[in-house]
């Protein structure tokens, strides 16, 4: 695997690639690589892609400057994960590589609603961030596919917006790839790693409460919601949201629609640890 640090390093050397007709598989990161990660990478390479990885921190997308300071770093075991998993390009940029002019003065985008509600709701500018950043290595990496993770569902809708606002014709493929789970179902996640073991016993509650939405959609949503919320409380975690919404445009549904594809939504603090997650409800519905 060849690593860069400069923007202008790695374009010349995905030019080259480009010239030789490999088509570009992009896996965006903030590090403390987990299988989850792998995975995207992995799937790149079956697709038959040349595989860039980026690893960034992005202050821009942090409204909270403790989940900030104390995101994990662990540069050289993502080397090494990535190496082994067959990704061919890492970009390891500084802060000042990719926002030059500061990131103030960089082009900003708007998401609507998408940016206003669950995640948006909770944590102002994130979604502003996201945009910055994935608009700017779009810039460096122009890959033909980005590999995004499922475990971010709004994030994902978000970038799916991105890539619809920047290009008019032959935009990068969006693959969204399945949720890599830990055997209690908790998503796997870089934060996971901040959890104490007590409140990491208690994690897999969150998947357990997507299942339950899931199975019980006889009931109302709002007494299932209940049900989770009561039993999340109760366990010690502070739920910031369980939603139910359309899995195509994230309408939020007060109830569950038989024949609609619906996406159930979580997100819940855990001591200091904020922890997301989600199930889709109805994949063969529209
Ligand atoms: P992050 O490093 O958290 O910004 O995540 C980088 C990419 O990995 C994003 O597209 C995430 O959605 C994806 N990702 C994170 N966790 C998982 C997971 N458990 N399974 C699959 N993809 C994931």
């Amino acid at each position: 695997m060849v690593i860069f640090k400069t923007v202008a390093d790695i374009q010349a050397y995905i030019a080259k690639q480009k010239a030789e007709k490999k088509k570009i598989g992009f896996v965006p990161t903030m590090g403390a690589l987990h299988k989850g990660h792998i995975s995207l990478v992995e799937k790149a390479k079956q697709d038959g892609a040349f595989v860039v990885a980026s690893i960034f921190i992005n202050p821009t997308q942090f409204n909270d400057k403790e989940d900030f300071d104390k995101y994990p770093v662990t540069t050289g075991q993502d080397i090494l994960m990535l190496t082994e998993a067959g990704c061919d390009v890492l970009l390891l940029p500084s802060v000042a590589e990719m926002y030059p002019e500061g990131s103030a003065n960089m082009q900003s985008y708007n998401f609507g609603y998408l940016e206003t509600m669950l995640e948006g709701a909770h944590r102002p500018g994130h979604f502003k961030g996201v945009g910055q950043i994935v608009a700017r290595l779009l810039d460096i990496v122009k890959p033909d596919a980005m590999y995004m993770g499922q475990k971010d569902y709004q994030q994902c809708m978000v970038v799916t917006n991105l890539l619809s606002q920047l290009y008019r014709e032959q935009a990068p493929e969006m693959v969204i790839c399945p949720t890599t789970r830990e055997q209690d179902g908790l998503a796997m996640s870089s934060r996971n790693r901040r959890l104490t073991e007590p409140q990491r016993a208690l994690a897999g509650r969150l998947y357990q409460c997507l299942v339950s939405i899931q199975a019980k959609q006889s009931d109302k949503f709002s007494i299932v919601q209940k049900e989770c919320n009561d039993l999340l409380m109760e366990k010690g975690f502070d739920p910031d949201y369980i939603a139910l919404a359309d899995a195509n445009n994230l309408t939020l549904l007060e109830e569950y629609e038989p024949n609609r594809k619906m996406v159930a939504l979580i997100a819940a603090k855990l001591g200091n640890v904020r922890l997301i997650d989600n199930m889709i409800i109805n994949p063969d519905s529209n």
